[in-house]
């Protein structure tokens, strides 16, 4: 299947149990060593180890990307991500007669006349409420009633994009939960399992409060209000922890501290790195070399390796090459795919044309070299290489304005070099 396109959309509380698989309704994990189900590490969340097969698509650890499961939170509850999102859908709009403006509404409704909250952030966390009772702390459960109340219609009229979406989307009900392979279990051996995985574990806390709240029937509303602030907060840590006013650095993580950032999925695991046929070292000057040329270290050079192909024009120089068992050549690719060791066949090698050698890289050798931050093209240019002693890449002063390089103020601009 090709992706041609992606698409980032707020989940409905009913996307979220049409995709989900199962329904966490325990916080136990194991029952007699076995995963429960209806627990975090249901199996139809996906395949846990490297072994078996997925019992929700019988596919392997390989094939199965996992499964999303769900869990019914027991009352409406901010999420951290879009706090400043529902303070706009609420300044926006009437919770009277649910007209909603593409600007704040102010102090009274144009529609109805009646007069209208007023509504601030006080932190990322807090939405401050001021009416006829004062001003207090605006809860998610109340938020999502008033946003409820919005007409689709009139939701639709001041948005730019037109793909189905509610406000009352923004304050969460259901709580996706992730699949296994998101947060595997630290394993020893690759069987047993030591321990759990931050987001498990931090869900685990979600779980333990919202079931203790389900199973309540104090009806004591500060009882009540108490275990829904906890629980709210779990779900912000569950999140975003980072958000929390005052929160001392945790040593577990939330999701959005692995996403985000120089170590993150995004930049850290998802972006290129250096990839095969590359090196990279210090960039210096020198004035004997040609403008067209960069210098190689030597130690790169007999690292690196060039694909050279066998045919009419290269046969005999190759064949030559190989016959004398030139340390040059390091492996021979032979037309059915085979790769042989020069090493082991000891140049005994009946060359064909369509076989390819490897061979270190020599003088005269076209490579591309890039110094970051690669700002326009010229930041990738084409050169040959030299072979030279010494550990820098090296480059005629007159190419340092192309690649913004200057060995005036220091000598360290960083050289990429790949062929
Ligand atoms: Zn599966
Ligand atoms: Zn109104």
């Amino acid at each position: 299947m090709n992706i041609d396109k992606i698409k980032f959309d707020v989940l409905s509380p009913a996307k979220i149990r049409q995709i989900s698989i199962c329904e966490v309704v325990t916080d136990e994990l194991y029952e007699n060593g076995q995963p429960k189900h209806g627990g975090l590490r249901d199996p139809r969340f996906g395949v846990a180890g490297r072994r078996g097969r997925c019992t929700a698509c019988n596919m392997t650890w390989s094939e199965c990307s996992g499964h999303f499961g769900h869990f019914e939170l027991p009352c409406p509850l901010y999420h951290v991500g879009w706090m400043s999102e529902v303070l706009w859908w609420l300044k926006c709009s009437c919770k009277y007669c649910g007209h909603v403006s593409d600007k704040y509404l102010g102090k009274k409704c144009q529609h109805c006349q009646k007069s209208l909250p007023h509504f601030t952030k006080k932190n990322a966390t807090v939405i401050h409420i001021k009416d006829e009772q004062g001003v207090r702390p605006l809860h998610a459960v109340e938020a999502f009633q008033m946003l409820q109340r919005l007409e689709i219609q009139q939701v639709q009229k001041v948005r730019k994009n037109k793909n189905l979406f509610h406000p009352s989307w923004l304050v969460l009900t259901v709580l996706p939960i992730p699949p296994n392979c998101v947060r595997p279990a630290p394993t020893l051996d690759g069987d047993q399992v030591r321990g759990e995985d931050d987001i498990t574990r931090r869900l685990l806390y979600v779980l333990r409060i919202a079931l203790s709240a389900k199973n309540t029937t104090d009806e004591n509303s500060v009882v009540r209000s108490h275990s829904r602030e906890r629980l709210q907060e779990a779900i912000h840590m569950y999140i975003d922890q980072r958000k929390m006013p005052g929160n001392a650095r945790a040593t577990q993580k939330s999701i959005s501290e692995r996403l985000v950032g120089k170590e993150g999925r995004m930049r850290g695991s998802l972006m290129g790195k250096r990839c095969n046929y590359t090196a990279r070292t210090v960039i210096t000057g020198d004035a004997q070399l040609d403008m067209r040329e960069v210098g190689v270290p030597r130690l790169v050079a007999e690292t690196l390796t060039v694909i050279e192909h066998v045919n009419r024009l290269t046969y005999d120089k190759i064949k030559q090459m190989v016959n004398a068992q030139d340390k040059r050549v390091k492996y021979i690719l032979r037309k059915d795919g085979t790769r042989l060791d020069m090493k082991t066949v000891q140049g005994q090698v009946q060359l064909q044309v369509g076989d390819a050698i490897e061979r270190i890289l020599q003088d005269g050798d076209p490579v591309l070299f890039n110094r970051q931050p690669s700002l326009h093209r010229m930041s990738i240019m084409c050169h040959r290489a030299k072979i030279l002693e010494g550990k820098t890449f090296r480059l005629n002063l007159s190419c340092t304005t192309p690649y913004n390089a200057d060995f005036v103020r220091k000598w360290t601009g960083i050289g990429v070099f790949f062929f």
